[in-house]
């Protein structure tokens, strides 16, 4: 078995950690991620807003109606009641009653387009609250895919771990210290698995002899390019 061989295996079980590590990160920024859920809960907020806005509209257009009616019904019962004897004061009446049919008139209008504006605006809250409630069934279930993972990755990190405290004691302490310092330099790869005649951290070519070197158990060998640790199974 050569020098490197555990070095190799050190370096597998890294790389591994390195990557369940950073895929871990990702996940915790995913599952902090609520933008879509904000925006659908702010849409739903203003659709209820304008629902509001123009029921209240309406409950005033309402009441206003209804007390023209009265006065226009207070206005005809004068007129034809009799009491009112006075020529200028019934054709006073005539025309206010008139002018207060115009205005009645004008407001079943305005009354009228408020309810389709009202039936438009419970439309867009009923969208707005299927579209939140959408969002929240696809973020539980986005969240319960992404807390399975973690889980599966945490134990994957604590299985690593163990076997990293087996094979740790097997390295010598000297090797250890430069293949971490490598490590450090080189984006977490110290040590390549020569792959035909290449380096594959770098892609230089190798000669035999170096290949033959990487072989033999005694010594470690490097990859005169990159620098890397070079192993040759
Ligand atoms: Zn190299």
């Amino acid at each position: 078995m050569s020098l490197s061989f555990h070095l190799y295996q050190l370096q597998k079980l890294d790389s591994q950690v390195r990557q369940a590590t950073q895929r871990m990160g990702e996940i915790n920024l995913l599952l902090n991620q609520n933008e879509l859920l904000l925006k659908a809960q702010k849409h739903l907020d203003d659709a209820a807003e304008a629902q509001e806005n123009i029921r209240g509209k309406l409950r005033e257009i309402e009441i206003s109606a209804y007390n023209k009616r009265i006065k226009m019904e207070q206005s005809e019962a004068a007129l034809y009641g009799g009491t009112v004897k006075n020529p200028k004061e019934l054709q006073d009446l005539q025309t206010e009653i008139a002018l207060l049919k115009k205005t009645i008139g004008q407001i079943e209008d305005t009354q009228l387009e408020l309810m389709v504006a009202a039936e438009d605006s419970d439309q867009n809250y009923r969208e707005a609250e299927a579209h939140l409630n959408t969002v929240k069934a696809e973020q539980a279930s986005k969240h319960s895919t992404l807390t399975g993972e973690l889980k599966t990755l945490r134990s994957l990190l604590d299985r690593l771990e163990i076997e990293r405290n087996a094979l740790l004691p097997q390295i010598n302490p000297g090797l250890l210290e430069s293949y971490n310092q490598l490590r450090a330099a080189k984006k977490g790869l110290a040590v390549a698995a020569v792959d035909e005649d290449c380096c594959p951290a770098c892609g230089s070519t190798l000669t035999a002899a170096e290949i033959q070197s990487a072989r033999a158990t005694a010594k470690i060998v490097n990859c005169p390019t990159c620098g890397r640790i070079l192993y040759a199974g």
